[in-house]
């Protein structure tokens, strides 16, 4: 497995917004949205591609086009919603699978409640859109999900991530794993606080861009 910490400046300044208590949620999804764009250009650059050959208005060029099938983005519900237009804002033509998880508070085990993925995935590349990686267990059971289904790589973009969470993905996935595993995000920030929470974090991201419902 691998891990990109994207060091830019422009990312850890709308980090930095997100990560203050007093955002307000049309700010915070504004920001999500915009950081995730950002995220999504560096998550994409092994993107697979094929040669292709366009006429100019004064001649020709070799260029470059998305490979076929497609990527599939997978946002995780709820909050991974709150990332998908400024994933596909990069990949407008990508397809779009939804999975649904839910984490129990006391144990933080992560339970599956939705699943509108092709049941065939050969041969696929997977974009995950989950905002924070903590425990890793959503993350784990989303990318075995993709593998048992035939996906080549999982890239799964986080705008935050706990070394817990990538420390667990390590071990299940290693060096590849069932399909090649990548993780992209802002920041790997302290530890895991007792609630399964990220120190310092920003807190709850799906409350943050949604509202306490
Ligand atoms: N999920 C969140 O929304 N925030 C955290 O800090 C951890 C998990």
């Amino acid at each position: 497995m691998r891990t990109l910490v994207i060091d830019h400046p422009l990312v850890t300044h709308k980090l930095t917004a997100l990560r203050d208590a007093s955002t307000e949620t049309a700010t915070f999804r504004r920001l999500t949205d915009e950081l995730v764009t950002l995220l999504a250009y560096e998550a994409t650059r092994e993107v697979r591609v094929q040669p292709v050959a366009v006429r100019t208005p004064v001649g020709e060029a070799n260029g470059v086009k998305l490979a076929r099938p497609v990527p599939l983005i997978v946002p995780v519900l709820r909050a991974g919603i709150g990332m998908l237009d400024g994933m596909t804002r990069l990949l407008p033509m990508a397809d779009v699978g939804f999975v649904g998880l839910v984490r129990d508070e006391r144990s933080l085990v992560a339970s599956t409640y939705a699943d509108r993925l092709p049941a065939d995935l050969t041969g696929r590349e997977a974009f995950v859109l989950d905002p924070m990686l903590a425990t890793g267990g959503t993350l784990q059971t989303v990318v075995a999900m993709l593998a048992d289904r035939g996906v080549t790589s999982v890239t799964a973009i986080c705008l935050l991530a706990a070394p817990e969470g990538l420390d667990r993905l390590a071990r299940a996935f290693g060096d590849g794993g069932p399909a090649g595993v990548r993780v992209v995000t802002a920041a790997v920030d302290e530890r895991l606080n007792e609630r399964g929470y990220i120190v310092p974090g920003l807190g709850d991201a799906g409350d943050r861009l949604f509202g306490q419902i």
